[in-house]
């Protein structure tokens, strides 16, 4: 029998159910007792969005926590594959090339993984129209407009710019091209080096834009990432690390392993999963533990934001399935 919490905030939005199992083996009772299958049509291009870790990182997604969902979407008649953009920093993940090269080392393989990986060319993107606050289009990768369904398969963990990394961050920073990388990161009307500065002809690393205001940038990406597509979310709460899976090096998990959320509310699905850690007992004393983490970052903005352009809703229906 499965349990019900539910979290009631002072909105007019609907309730969310987010689907709730604590062993890792049971992410295929998780997939069907969610309903991930009625957005699953036969010969489906199926995009399984994921991170699939820097070099040296070890708190990453593995291929086999991962592979059930891949195998589901299969069964459905749908054709998975993990997919991601390049970075706007430096490194191996910044071109399609090596950035496959790592995702081979770290697994994602046909045979490991249960679906090929593809990333596109920093030019294989669309620029679709939003109509938003600080962007009226953004720049997705193909990866996610060729597919008729995403499905976000996320490490939730902290971060140091938006306090968490959910759902909401994989769609958004993760869908963008370098270019949209870039624009998500930049704030050039404040910034005193926009008359000499480079960046936009070269694609170069920028990290000028306030937490909030990257935060919001990302909310409106992760928006046209999914304009008019089927998605699903599934967020795997283990290793839940300090920092995101960018990084060549991983923090000890700030709480135990918490298990794994699938939704079809990526907001409510991040909103459940940081009240989870924060009722979770864990190295970090504390019951707001990605603001004492990083005190300066207030995680809940890219909730309140993505809840306000109609993203999905911050409260919710928890459903543990025993
Ligand atoms: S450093 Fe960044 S914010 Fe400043 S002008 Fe260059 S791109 Fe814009």
């Amino acid at each position: 029998m499965p349990w019900i919490t539910s979290r009631k905030l002072k909105s007019s939005h609907l309730m969310a159910k987010v689907f709730f199992i604590k062993d890792l083996n049971k992410v295929a009772e998780l997939f069907d007792l969610a309903g991930i299958a009625k957005i699953i049509n036969k010969n489906d291009s199926v995009a399984l969005k994921i991170h699939f870790g820097e070099p040296g990182n070890t708190a990453f997604l593995k291929p086999h926590q991962v592979k059930t969902i891949a195998e589901k979407v299969i069964n459905l008649g749908g054709k998975p594959f993990y997919t991601d953009c390049n970075t706007l920093y430096k490194g191996r993940r910044a071109e399609t090339k090596t950035h496959l090269e790592v995702a081979k080392e770290h697994g994602y393989t046909l045979e490991e993984a249960g679906a090929q990986a593809i990333i596109p060319a920093e030019d294989d993107c669309e620029s679709v129209e939003i109509g938003q606050k600080h962007f009226k289009r953004v720049h997705i990768g193909n990866n996610a407009r060729k597919s008729e369904a995403i499905i976000a398969v996320t490490h939730f963990k902290g971060h140091e710019l938006t306090g968490f990394g959910g759902a909401l961050k994989n769609l958004g920073m993760g869908f963008g091209t370098r270019i949209g990388k870039l624009k998500m990161h930049q704030d050039c009307k404040n910034c005193d080096k926009v008359k000499h500065c480079e960046k936009n002809k070269t694609i170069e690393a920028c990290w000028v834009g306030s937490p909030a205001f990257v935060a919001e940038k990302i909310v409106e990406y992760a928006y046209g990432a999914i304009k008019d597509k089927k998605t699903a979310y599934f967020n795997f709460i283990i290793n839940v690390s300090e920092a995101c899976d960018c990084y060549p090096h991983n923090s000890e998990p700030i709480v135990p392993d918490i298990g794994v959320l699938a939704s079809f509310d990526p907001v409510a699905t991040d909103q459940a999963s940081v009240d989870l850690v924060n009722q979770t007992e864990g190295r970090i004393n504390s019951r707001n533990k990605f603001r004492a983490i990083y005190s300066n970052v207030d995680w809940a903005v890219q909730l309140k934001y993505a809840e306000e352009i109609g993203l999905g809703s911050r409260k919710y229906e928890l459903i543990q399935i025993d």
